[in-house]
């Protein structure tokens, strides 16, 4: 089974320009979301993929750009968890006469291979955003109308999506998924007239484009040669991943118009209320925990430093540490974290992080400080403890390789994972908490890696799907 979070992008000129450019420094833009691929797909072509960083490939631009001519494209930028890293698996994808895009999970993909019909997979070479395709052409074929399509495929499966599609008729679709799990955001090129849509605003600021709005959950857009149009194709409660606030998303991104680095200052901030620590100095773990360590600081007068820096010039530097498939993998990236021993020696330090995962990163980060001197190390997390794996398009795949999902005593995990990665003292956000901070409703957002309440996805019970290693058979 591939699940993916990744990054998409569609763009549609009124004044007939070629949109290339602006699809090829969006996927720049959008790279932290993915990094093992990128595509582009413009009508009645073979989509363009590579394996890698877009930049990796800068010397080709100039050919794809005349190659790849169209005043209508999409693209798309890759993170894989457990489908190989092949081109094959990197998006754009073509079904018939309809390029598609994707970033979210669809989980139940057995049942939907049934449901295509045809179709051999294995648990190998499953492909959700393939088998999504296929089922939206065949819907196609009976309705004639996306938007009806979309109406029957929101109920067959489970998990997320934002979609963006071009089609051979020279069509921009983009759609986002009824609880609006994962971002999706619509914007405008002036000089150019394009409508582009992205998943985060960050790919808007890095061509020049002004930010429309959000794309509403449950809602299809289509943009021709006649404009932008809109439908609806569902009406449900939403359920934005908070998860993207405290650490997917670009500081300069707006969501839901929620800037997330001015969000993550103010769980900063409330996170101080909630453990107000009277520690000598406070560091962020680089980098997604920067502007919370920054607000932890300011709000309790506390000395803010630069604590740990990444090596960004090694060969894992450039990547994040929970995007990275393989366990060795991470514990690589968690070397290359180097601490500055004049600032933590003989201090006690209060280290802020976005989140625990497996804690990996933390025993190793811990372990670093420990050896720079530090008195004490308190731990502060951003996001709530994660017990539960997320079937809506974020890799948590599977209990066993998460931190806190094997302690019992929910009032323990502090204590019980501040044991296991060797902290003196280990401060959970919690969901009230986060929500307030980010400013959304706790209604509103999904926190179901954290809970274990799986009814946004439509569950009743937590789904037992495959782990990582059942699937690749490990
Ligand atoms: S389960 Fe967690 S990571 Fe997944 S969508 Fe919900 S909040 Fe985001």
């Amino acid at each position: 089974m591939v699940r993916e979070n990744c990054g998409v992008v569609a763009a549609f000129s009124l004044s007939n320009e070629n949109v290339i450019p602006l699809i090829i420094d969006c996927l720049r833009a959008l790279q932290h979301r993915g990094q093992e691929a990128w595509g582009i797909a413009i009508p009645n072509k073979t989509p363009y993929k590579e394996l890698g960083l877009v930049t990796e490939s800068s010397n080709k631009f100039k050919e794809i750009i005349e190659k790849y001519r169209s005043n209508a494209a999409i693209g798309h930028v890759r993170y894989s968890t457990i489908g190989k890293s092949n081109l094959d698996n990197a998006q754009p994808l073509k079904v018939s006469d309809l390029c598609i895009a994707h970033n979210g999970t669809i989980a139940n993909v057995e049942e939907l291979a049934n449901m295509v019909g045809g179709c051999t997979f294995t648990p190998q070479n499953m492909n959700d955003t393939l088998l999504a395709a296929k089922k939206i052409v065949k819907l196609l074929n009976e309705k004639n109308d996306m938007n009806n399509a979309l109406k029957i495929l929101k109920n067959d499966i489970i998990g997320s999506f934002s979609f963006t599609f071009v089609t051979d008729e020279n069509k921009i679709f983009a759609a986002r998924d009824p609880k609006g799990f994962r971002p999706l955001v619509l914007g405008y090129h002036k000089e150019t007239e394009t409508f582009v849509v992205a998943s985060e605003s960050c790919a808007f600021l890095s061509i020049g484009a002004q930010l429309i709005r959000d794309v509403k959950p449950g809602e299809l857009l289509k943009i021709d040669e006649s404009g932008l149009d809109s439908q609806q194709f569902a009406n449900e409660k939403h359920a934005h991943c908070a998860f993207e606030y405290t650490y997917f998303a670009h500081p300069t991104s707006i969501m839901e118009g929620i800037n997330i680095y001015i969000a993550r200052k103010s769980i900063g901030r409330a996170l101080a209320k909630k453990f107000p620590i009277k520690a000598d100095v406070v560091i962020p773990v680089p980098d997604s925990a920067r502007p919370a360590a920054l607000g932890y600081a300011q709000e309790l007068g506390l000395e803010f430093e630069e604590g740990l820096l990444k090596d960004r010039y090694s060969k894992k530097g450039k990547l994040r540490s929970f995007i990275e498939p393989y366990q060795k993998d991470r514990e690589e990236i968690a070397r290359w974290i180097i601490p500055i021993k004049e600032v933590i020696n003989n201090k006690h330090v209060v280290v802020v992080d976005d989140s625990i995962v497996r804690g990996t990163s933390s025993i190793a980060i811990i372990n670093a400080i420990r050896h720079a001197g530090a008195k004490r190390i308190s731990m502060i997390v951003s996001y709530p403890a994660i017990r539960f794996p997320c079937y809506a398009g974020i890799d948590f795949p599977s209990r066993e390789e998460l931190i806190a999902s094997n302690v019992e005593d929910i009032n323990g995990i502090d204590k019980a994972v501040a044991e296991v990665i060797k902290a003196d003292f280990v401060g959970y956000n919690d969901p009230d908490t986060l929500a307030n901070a980010i400013g959304l409703p706790r209604d509103e957002l999904c926190f179901t890696c954290s809970t274990g309440d799986y009814t946004n996805l439509g569950l009743i019970e937590r789904p037992i799907f495959k782990s990582r290693r059942e699937v690749k058979g490990e």
